[in-house]
């Protein structure tokens, strides 16, 4: 059994831990901050196995006018941002071409066909077990034509195996009766369920595997040496640790790490916000989604999270007022019962231009690994990349093709 180092405690970081411990290898973790505290922490919380299309899909073309100028646009670009973003975007567009879009679907659809397998043992723990709620995601349309314009990609998603119901007005409100009678359309997506409290699910993961015997070392990790036995591991404080095989699980901050390991990879952030309505989760019985709005209202503990939206902006750039406001100005509209947010939040989403992860090994060495790169998906895929590294350190063949998802695929 090897010793392993994992950097990075969100739903990747600590999927890899788990299923690396059930085969037995000493899993050390690295992480600054608690389980759960980077994009892990503020999502939406479904577990979206029917999430198959990618952010750019050939209709980005169509809709880019409205993306970029319309004041409910749930895309938005900060223009200071655009010289560094430039080749990023440029691979980002060029993906949404009717072809690499297909393909990009369908390698997720792989992934996400695995998805449940990720988490099922994992959920016989009564402590995790505790957070889910098995509702499914309902997707919502406020008019007519925008659903006649979705159901492209509604067709795509069938062809690759997701099941879902079609309702209309009267449905979806006998459904959700909080809803206002806005909504033309609804989709509801079979096989779908979602977290009450997603870094509270991670807290309970975190606890389980460390009474199992996880390390948790919290610095960041600086610097990865590679040798030809294993890795060496710098933190900010200059300590070292050595281990046979390092998996980097970073999310939106495994980008200098993979090139410290030989990999240019294109990774960016697309940042997503959410507002907090406290009180209010009996207002809705399950996620309820806005298509035209991008972002979900999810009953959580503590109140409904209305989540979503991209921002293409890095790191440094301060909170989106406009984009928080278009959040709780919708959510409002959609639930009128909705009272203030009490809270805001904004968090980094791990992206690469073609909508897929990366999972596999570095260029300069196989005892580097890399799991990050889940964009909208980290919750729902968390635990089957998780299954497939622990496939990979033990070399064992991995359930489905891996070569989608290779970190130098670019
Ligand atoms: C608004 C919003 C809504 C979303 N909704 C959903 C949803 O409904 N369903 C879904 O499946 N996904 C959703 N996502 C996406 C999901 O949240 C992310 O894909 C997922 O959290 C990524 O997990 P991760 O473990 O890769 O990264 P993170 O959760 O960001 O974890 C990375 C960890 O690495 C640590 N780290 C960084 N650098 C270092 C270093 N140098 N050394 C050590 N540690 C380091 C960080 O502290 C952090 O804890 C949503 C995202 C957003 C923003």
């Amino acid at each position: 059994m090897a010793e392993v180092a994992v950097i990075g405690a969100g739903f990747v970081g600590l999927s890899c831990a788990y299923w690396l411990m059930r085969d037995g290898h000493e899993v050390t973790l690295h992480d600054p901050l608690g389980p759960g505290e980077g994009a892990s922490y503020g999502n939406a919380g479904t577990f979206a196995n029917y999430a198959c299309i990618p952010v750019n899909n050939p209709d980005v073309f169509r809709q880019l006018p409205h993306f970029l100028f319309s004041s409910t646009s749930p895309l938005r670009i900060r223009w200071g941002y655009v010289p560094t973003l430039a080749p990023w975007l440029a691979r980002f567009l060029l993906s949404a071409t009717q072809r690499r879009y297909e393909a990009s679907a369908q390698a997720l659809a792989a992934l996400l066909s695995r998805a449940f397998d990720g988490y099922r043992e994992m959920l016989d723990d009564a402590a995790m077990h505790a957070f889910v709620r098995e509702r499914e995601c309902l997707y919502l349309y406020s008019s007519a034509a925008s659903f006649e314009a979705a159901r492209a990609s509604l067709a795509l998603r069938e062809s690759l195996g997701v099941r879902f119901q079609t309702l209309e007005g009267d449905a979806i409100r006998a459904l959700e009766p909080a809803l206002a009678p806005i909504f033309a359309r609804g989709t509801l997506f079979d096989g779908s369920w979602y977290l009450s409290d997603p870094r509270g699910f991670l807290q309970a993961l975190h606890a389980s595997l460390v009474r199992r015997g996880l390390t948790h070392v919290p610095a960041a990790i600086e610097r990865i040496e590679t040798g030809r036995n294993g890795v060496r591991l710098v933190d900010e404080a200059g300590s070292a640790t050595d281990a046979q095989y390092a998996v980097v699980c970073a999310g939106a901050h495994s980008g200098s790490l993979a090139r410290q390991c030989g990999d240019a990879v294109p990774l960016d952030t697309e940042r997503g916000y959410h507002v907090r309505f406290p009180d209010t989760s009996n207002l809705i019985s399950r996620p309820c989604g806005w298509a035209e709005r991008g972002f979900y209202m999810t009953p959580m503990t503590g109140g409904i999270r209305a989540a979503g939206t991209v921002e293409l902006g890095g790191f440094d750039a301060p909170r989106n007022r406009g984009l928080l406001d278009l959040i709780t100005r919708s959510a409002r509209e959609a639930l009128p019962a909705l009272p203030q947010p009490d809270s805001d939040w904004l968090g980094f989403r791990p992206s690469l231009p073609d909508g897929l992860p990366v999972i596999g090994t570095s260029r300069n060495s196989p005892h580097v690994l890399y799991a990050f790169g889940h964009q909208h998906l980290g919750v729902t895929l968390g635990g089957v990349t998780g299954s497939v590294v622990a496939d990979l350190v033990a070399g064992r063949a991995a359930p489905l093709d891996l070569s989608p998802y290779n970190p130098r695929r670019f």
